[in-house]
């Protein structure tokens, strides 16, 4: 475009900053330039995208306002600059390659479930890749967990080793294409293929695996089907016997399965479903969402024994789509492919040798992945979303830090619900979640993921953040590095990490009341916290009240034993309760009572968690588990039958320094009303009030003595959405402001944000 032949030509510079990169963004800017007849460039720079437009005033502005209002759908636009500058002499316009070194976090993008456009072309006969079970785009498809370095292009991903064919590599370098740099592009002719092996692990001859897959599983066998993170087990849920053989197989405690369905017509067949939930359930992250389940609708018992909620999650592969379509109604029971707490199988050498013997046959294929990486997990509270996993669809996006790290961070989180993440500046990479790190594989796991994740963002941490207890995983391998690559190390106390992972992910760093209340944490005092009151910002905290302590009878073995808790609780309070000890032999009790007594591994503890496990032990609940939180999970079911009707009392010293709440006229409450014959449903509503009252009164205290008008409520136990709804609507209407989570987890998987502002707050204070 020659300036001279129309005055009134401009030029224009547009700086756009968010998640534009590796989203289809560029291919945007091209198709809209081309329809406003507008010369100049598009380019990816370091955070964000810069775009030179040359042409008419009118035509610029319709640019500017179709750039936002019908940008790509993963595009997040967090700001767009606009200047005019002098006019060039380009004659079209063109991408352009990168302009330096672009950092990580503007690229590395989560897996996306497949998209409408490719839904639509893999369902139509006449597409090329109809029936393909490996269709993609720029706006969906395979990223985190195909990725194994930087810059992202195919040459670094599991993609590599497929050549692209002349019709895919058209697509591939045609800018007005969906497909423009989409780098995991396939299609039947070069990309990956299917495969169906039987359960000794040997390739079954057939041109239709998926086929075979359905009709197997029609019949009641347990497949396992490589997913984006790794193999799931599945088979059909209506049929109990397969189930149930699955759960023996897989050697499954007592937690519920995850169901796949069709779509969202089928979920809602199976579960109320409510804006929110289909939003997040329809969501291209597809998270497994928990929802109320329909009274009378027929899936196996054995898939969620007891429970009056149902996990389901939409297909977010193609493979899931083709396989669900296939089965024409089909429910599938849909879990991580591993043998009891084992982390995900991922590798294919790793598959018979641990799959084997759970799956009858194996649906797989050839495209490898590089890491491991479990399903999301969200529930929903009115309009917000409460997440009680992050992984899949949702990491490693950035989530903003209200303070700037002052260096490189590398924040290594908890023991449990492990999640790790990377601070740099004002960004916080958080892992997938990496579970247990009892577990020896799941710590190799861990320690695979840290160095893959500094190797993906080419990460050098210049400090190292862990928890304050010397015992966890976690916690040990920060030593060794401390040790051998002689960093400093940065320990942060488990509850004010929780209370600052709340304020981190609200934006905030100020001064309020955090409410931690969850398991376990260690305590600088030695002892076992877990109620706690904490005056806290990001920098600092003072532990302002805390749940009257109680001896923990074996320590973690009270976890799997909640009637040991109750047994404490009892003997706290001077109370007898001979109905709590008739299941378990006198001299279990009496060895316990001689422990407490002499005080033999029975540390000290403040725990909320407990508390709950106590009520719940008492109440006939349960007096075993067979995972943490199951007997209070199951408390809140039996609550949740009945309406608002009362609390309990407790005491606490309104001078005391910190405050410390009794909890022993709550006991004695209860076993009060156990003997007169109150339903236990009763007593557990009771017993949830109980503990919203004791936040709102106690919070009400520290405004009083401190001013502060905000809470923070973070740590396990705000997954219970029966006590989390009622403290927040106490709370508010007590004159509170109250932050939750919804970005990560209140439970231990988002640890790491919390000691990453930590950390970060306290280095910048120095
Ligand atoms: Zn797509
Ligand atoms: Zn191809
Ligand atoms: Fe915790």
């Amino acid at each position: 475009m020659a300036a001279d032949v129309n005055p009134e030509v401009q030029r224009h510079v547009l700086m756009v900053a968010g998640l534009v990169q590796g989203v289809g963004f560029r291919p945007h800017v091209f198709r809209l330039a081309t329809k406003f007849q507008l010369h100049g460039f598009v380019r990816n720079e370091i955070g964000g995208v810069r775009i030179e437009v040359q042409g008419l005033p009118a035509r610029l502005q319709e640019f500017a306002v179709e750039l936002v209002s019908v940008a790509p759908p993963l595009a997040k636009i967090a700001a767009v600059q606009n200047a005019t500058v002098p006019l060039a002499a380009d004659k079209d316009f063109r991408i352009l390659p990168s302009e330096g070194s672009l950092m990580a976090e503007d690229f590395v993008s989560p897996d996306v479930a497949t998209c409408d456009e490719c839904l639509a072309e893999m369902f139509d006969p006449t597409n090329r890749r109809h029936r393909y079970a490996f269709i993609n785009c720029t706006n969906c498809g395979p990223r985190l967990t195909i990725i194994d370095g930087v810059p992202y292009d195919r040459a670094r991903t599991t993609m590599a080793n497929f050549e692209m064919c002349p019709a895919c590599r058209a697509e591939y370098e045609n800018p007005a294409d969906r497909r423009f740099h989409a780098e995991p592009i396939a299609c039947p002719v070069c990309g990956p293929q299917l495969a169906l092996l039987d359960g000794q692990g040997m390739l079954v001859e057939i041109n239709d695996p998926l086929r075979w897959a359905v009709h197997d599983l029609k019949a009641g066998r347990i497949g396992a089907l490589k997913g984006l993170g790794g193999f799931h087990l599945m088979c059909d849920a209506r049929n109990a016997s397969a189930v149930a053989h699955l759960r023996q197989r897989k050697q499954r405690d007592e937690r519920p399965f995850a169901l796949m369905v069709a779509d969202l017509a089928a979920a809602q067949v199976l579960c109320e479903i409510g804006t929110e939930e289909e939003r997040t359930l329809c969501s291209p992250q597809r998270p497994i969402v928990l929802l109320r389940r329909r009274a009378g609708v027929h899936v196996a018992d054995v898939v969620a024994p007891g429970n009056p909620s149902l996990g389901l999650v939409l297909p977010y592969t193609p493979l899931h789509h083709l396989l669900l379509r296939e089965l024409d109604g089909v429910p599938l029971v849909m879990t991580s492919g591993n043998r009891s707490d084992t982390p995900i199988v991922y590798r294919d050498h790793e598959l018979v040798n641990q799959l084997g013997g759970i799956a009858d046959f194996f649906l797989t294929h050839n495209r490898p992945i590089h890491s491991r990486c479990e399903d999301s997990v969200m529930r929903t509270v009115g309009k917000r979303l409460l997440p009680l996993r992050r992984s899949r669809g949702y990491a490693p996006t950035p989530i903003q830090l209200p303070v700037s790290c002052p260096c490189p961070l590398l924040a290594l989180g908890g023991q449990q619900k492990n999640t790790f993440a990377l601070g740099r500046g004002r960004h916080a990479m958080l892992s997938h979640h990496l579970g247990d790190l009892d577990d020896a594989e799941a710590y190799r796991g861990f320690q695979e993921a840290v160095a893959g994740f500094e190797r993906l963002y080419d990460f050098r941490p210049e400090m190292l953040v862990h928890d304050l207890h010397p015992a966890y995983a976690s916690t040990e391998y920060a030593r060794q590095r401390i040790l051998v690559e002689g960093l400093p190390g940065f320990a942060v106390q488990h509850h004010h990490a929780h209370v600052a992972s709340c304020l981190a992910e609200n934006g905030l760093n100020e001064r309020v009341i955090g409410v931690a209340f969850d398991g376990t944490g260690y305590g600088p005092d030695g002892a076992v916290w877990g109620g706690e009151f904490l005056i806290a910002d990001c920098q600092s905290f003072e532990r302002a009240a805390h749940l009257r302590y109680v001896p923990m009878p074996g320590g973690e073995a009270a976890i799997r034993a909640p009637w040991r808790m109750a047994l404490a609780h009892l003997r706290d309070a001077g109370e007898a309760f001979d109905n709590l000890c008739k299941d378990i032999p006198p001299a279990d009790v009496a060895v316990l009572q001689r422990m407490m007594a002499n005080q033999i591994n029975s540390p000290l503890t403040s725990s909320c968690g407990r508390l709950f496990d106590a009520v719940a032990a008492l109440l006939g609940v349960r007096r075993v588990v067979s995972y943490e939180g199951q007997a209070a999970i199951e408390m809140e079911w039996l609550a949740a039958t009945e309406g608002l009707n009362g609390e309990y009392p407790f005491t606490y010293d309104p001078g005391g320094q910190p405050l410390v709440i009794d909890t022993r006229p709550v006991i004695a409450a209860v076993v009060r009303d156990l003997t007169n014959g109150v339903s236990a449903a009763n007593i557990a509503r009771r017993f949830h009030s109980t503990i919203a009252a004791i936040i709102v009164k106690v919070c009400c205290a520290l405004r009083e003595r401190c001013g502060l008008r905000t809470v923070a409520l973070s740590g396990g136990v705000f997954m219970n959405v029966l006590l989390l709804d009622e403290a927040v609507t106490r709370l508010t209407a007590a004159g509170f402001k109250v932050l939750q989570h919804s970005l990560v987890p209140p439970n231990d998987g988002g640890l790491c944000l919390g000691q990453l502002a930590v950390a970060a707050a306290q280095e910048r204070s120095v």
